[in-house]
């Protein structure tokens, strides 16, 4: 089963991503942190991406699309959860024909819908374990007290260099100018379900089970 977790910066797919490749053995490809290695390994991709990342822009349709082709090519799954891709037509129907050629279908696309403000809250106040990346929030999931991630025991914690607020106030728009009309493409397709991402973390999880399994 392949899947697309659709939804603004925050709005919880790498969480949700995470959840599904402990609980169904399925590969995240996310763009987002392929990039981000691309960036911080200082090679020539990299650095031409590190500064439209900071900005909060998006990086090129070519550029990703190459990320993910080289992907499906190379990385043989039971299914994969594509996360923060695509992020507009162009690379939606790249995903298609780049599906179609590996003779893979795609299964569901699950819309995460969460308002602005809830947005602006978890990400200015979210970091992640630097050794497995599990995600917290100042608020509502803090570090634990003795400062061990609870779920590898590692003791770095870091934020992203773009999550604040001017760089998110892009990402929003970006969001809503390229991303959003996957919304229509997919929903005419057929395979597109919309969730309330605002809820309790398991709450949603369950959200996106049913989704999956009917
Ligand atoms: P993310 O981790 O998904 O929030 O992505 C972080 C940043 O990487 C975005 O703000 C973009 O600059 C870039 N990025 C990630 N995925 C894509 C994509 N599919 N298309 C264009 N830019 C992307």
């Amino acid at each position: 089963m392949n899947i697309i977790l659709l939804g603004p910066p925050g709005a919880g797919k790498g969480t949700q991503a995470r959840y599904l490749v402990e609980e169904r053995g399925m590969v995240q490809l996310s763009t987002g942190d392929m990039l981000r290695e691309a960036k911080d390994s200082g090679t020539e991709m990299g650095k031409v991406v590190a500064e439209v990342m900071a900005k909060g822009q998006l990086v090129t349709d070519e550029i990703v699309i190459g990320l993910i082709r080289e992907k499906l090519e190379t990385v043989k799954a039971n299914g994969f959860i594509f996360d923060g891709f695509p992020r507009t037509l162009a690379q939606a129907d790249a995903l298609g024909e780049l599906l179609e050629f590996e003779g893979q279908t795609l299964d569901a696309v699950i819309e995460m819908e969460v308002d602005d403000e809830a947005l602006v809250q978890r990400i200015t106040a979210r970091s992640t374990c630097g050794s497995c990346g599990e995600v917290y929030n100042d608020i509502t999931k803090p570090i634990p007290p003795n400062g061990k991630c609870s779920n590898c025991g590692g003791t770095e914690f870091k934020r992203r260099a773009d999550d604040n607020e001017d760089s998110l106030r892009t990402r929003l728009m970006e969001y809503y100018k390229k991303t959003s009309p996957l919304i229509g493409y997919y929903y005419a397709k057929g395979n597109l379900t919309r969730i309330d991402g605002l809820g309790e973390i398991d709450t949603v999880r369950g959200a996106i089970a049913a989704a999956l399994d009917k």
